[in-house]
Parts: C-alpha cells; structure tokens; sequence
C-alpha cells in the first residue's frame, strides 16, 4: 500500500474518534443550551489560590523549566497532604512525581508499566482518557463492568477475579468513580486489594475527586490497604480538587521504584508543565480543612438541585456520593437509546448531556444511561432543572 492509500491514524488508535465531548459543546453552543456535558466548573477556586499563581509569575517562580519531578515545594505540600488526610507517608524526593494533570500521569503509568499484549483490567464504564491510554501502550484492555444495585453502581466481585488471567499486568481503578458517582466501599476496595496482592498484580488509581465525597461516605486510598502501599501508583490532581481544570497539575505518590518507572515515560511527554502553577497548588494544598470542607459542602448542596430536577422530570437517578456528575436511566421517559437522547435533549429542553454508552466497550449495557455533571452555579442549576420539567 502507498502512503496515500494508508489510513494517516494508526491502528492502535483508530477506533478513538473525536471525542463526545466536543459533538456536544458543539451542539450546546448551536442551540444556546446549558452545557451539563463535560466536567468543568463554571466559577474558579479560591482567590487566594489564584494570586497565589499570579505572585509565582511575577516573582519568576516557574516560568522557566522547573525541575522534571516537579518543584520541592509542590512535591513536598503533596507528601503533607497524604500524611494529614490518610496517614500514608511518602518521600517528596523520591516517591513523588508532578505531571500535566492526572491525564499525563495515567498515560505515563500505563506506557511505563505495560508491555504490548498485557492485560489492564479496569472498571466500565472508564474515564475517557483510559482506553486510549492502554492502546497506546499496547496494553488489551479487560473491562468490569459496575451494574445498578439498590440505586447505585457497584462492582461485581465474582466478576473482578474472573476477569484476572495470567495476562493480566495490573488494575487501573477510579474512586470516586467517573461517570457513575459511586464511591468504592471499604469491602469492595478490600476484595481489589486481596486480589492484586493474590495475583501479585500492579495497581494504578485514579482518585482525582477524592475530596468530593457526600452523605458521610468516606475515601479509602487504595495505598492504605494491607500490601497495597508498595504496588499501588496513586493519582491526584489540583484540577478537581480547587477547580482550576485548565491549570493541570497532577501527581503520582508511589514507591520510588514505580516513581522512576513512571517518570521514565513521563519525561517524553511533556518533560515538565505548568511551572507557576505548581507553587500555587503547593500553597493550595496547605489551605485548611475548612475549605475542603465547605468546597464538598457546595458541591453536594449543586448535586441536590440537579437530583431534585432530574427526579421530578422523569428521570431514574442513581445516588451520587462523589465525583460531579450525576447518571441517570431514560427508561422511565420511555427512552433506551442514550446517544439518540443524548442528541435531541438540547432541541426539546435545552440542556446538555453525555451519553454513558460512550464510556463503555460494551455499548448495549450502558445505552440507556446519561451522564449529567453538576459542578455549575446553582442558578444554572435550577434552570437546567426547569428546562427538563418539560420532558415530563
Ligand atoms: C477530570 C479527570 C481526570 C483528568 O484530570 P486532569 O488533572 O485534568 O488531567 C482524570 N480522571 C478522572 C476520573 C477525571 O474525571
């Protein structure tokens, strides 16, 4: 075959088309609807915290090269924030890596940790990032799909295990989890936890909305389980956390063998990003517990509104007690098709939403379930919720 007859994307990423969320802005943008589709905040974070940024660039902190690990003070206010909250301690030296965000430290974990052929076992429905990533480390990937239980998704234990062949390198696990809301229990966590020291298997876990967590449910870090610390690489982000997204700053906590691994990758990528803002998020993550606390607060007091709308509009609303989205079931509107929905909802309401089916290898389970995300001023909000009263 010429060049010309050859398709220009490659193989490993060609089933990877544009992504929903730019159909969707599109559309909401053509329509004037209010966008509840991608996760981003409509305010920005704290003040101070964006001075802080400021300061960085003025005083000329950052704005060259920062050192490839990232700048001691970030790595260091990373490693404090892990002792404080979780009790895991970790050598700002050696065990932590700042990245572009949590995007570039999964796609740096995975093209450092897989060989081509080994087999990722992750939870369906995945953060968008996540196929793409493991195709383009050559990994297969294995999904385990979490299914409504009692009003909220769950993973299926018995599923997980059969899911482990002698393939299987490692398990790449989102809690709170993205799109569903569900936040992973103590037990499920525990059974992950048995089983990859079991199968002696590599975990990677994306705990970027580990601050967002609602009704009294708690965040486990994986790395806190018994045998978990030393094969566990743990993401972090500032971008959910201080709803700064455009910022991406991310982390990897980990052991200092996977922390090289890891870097090794990452110093090809980006070599090193965001250099002001890493001092900003140092000073961010120092920032006491009451702004983590009312930050969760008024996020969960958005999800209320947005539940509330969405339940009396017809919809079937899966509890949410993390992350900022809220998954719904059209059945009861008489829908199965949640692309199809998905489609026509900006011209019959005027709102936004994200189609799970999107977020599965299996579309057929995840077809009659849509995404909303309520991380929006609460006036939009409510008049998002007002909009979709008209579908019932
Ligand atoms: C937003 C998001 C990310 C990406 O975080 P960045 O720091 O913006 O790269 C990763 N994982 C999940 C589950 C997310 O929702």
């Amino acid at each position: 075959m010429t060049s010309s007859e050859r398709p220009l994307l490659n193989r490993r990423l060609a089933e990877f088309g544009t992504t929903i969320f730019a159909e969707m802005s599109a559309l909401a943008l053509s329509t004037g609807s209010i966008n509840l589709g991608q996760g981003f905040p409509d305010t920005d974070g704290p003040e101070e915290v964006r001075e802080a940024a400021v300061r960085a660039l003025r005083e000329g902190h950052g704005n060259q090269y920062p050192p490839g690990p990232g700048v001691p003070e970030l790595r260091t206010a990373i490693a404090a924030h892990q002792q404080r909250r979780y009790g895991l301690s970790y050598d700002p030296d050696a065990e932590v890596l700042v990245t572009a965000g949590a995007t570039e430290a999964i796609a740096a974990a995975l093209l450092a940790l897989l060989e081509p052929g080994d087999e990722v076992v992750a939870l369906e429905p995945y953060y968008d990032s996540y196929a793409a990533s493991i195709a383009m480390a050559g990994g297969t990937r294995v999904p385990v799909t979490l299914r409504p239980d009692a009003g909220a998704f769950r993973l299926d234990l018995d599923e997980l295990r059969a899911a482990v062949t002698p393939r299987t390198r490692l398990l790449l696990i989102n809690t709170p989890h993205n799109p569903t809301g569900t936040v992973l229990t103590r037990a499920e966590l525990t059974a992950v936890a048995e089983l990859a020291v079991e199968r002696d298997l590599l975990v990677v876990t994306d705990e970027v909305y580990e601050h967002l967590v609602y009704d009294g449910a708690e965040h486990i870090p994986l790395a806190t389980l018994p045998g978990m610390r030393e094969r566990t690489v743990t993401i972090g982000s500032a971008g959910k956390t201080f709803s700064f997204t455009g910022w991406k700053v991310g982390w990897v906590t980990s052991t200092p063998e996977l922390v090289t691994a890891v870097r090794s990758a990452k110093q090809f990528l980006t070599y090193v990003a965001s250099g002001p803002f890493q001092y900003a998020v140092a000073e961010a993550l120092a920032l006491p517990d009451a702004y983590f606390e009312t930050f969760r607060r008024d996020m969960q007091t958005k999800r209320d509104i947005l539940a509330a709308g969405l339940t009396e509009a017809g919809f079937e609303v899966y509890d949410t007690t993390g992350t900022y989205f809220i998954t719904t079931d059209i059945r009861p509107l008489g829908e199965t098709d949640g692309f199809a929905f998905c489609r026509s909802l900006p011209e019959r309401a005027g709102v936004v939403a994200i189609p799970n089916a999107v977020f599965y290898d299996h579309r057929e389970a995840g077809a009659p379930f849509v995404r909303f995300a309520f991380c929006k001023r609460a006036e939009v909000l409510k008049e998002a919720a007002e909009r979709l009263r008209q579908l019932s």
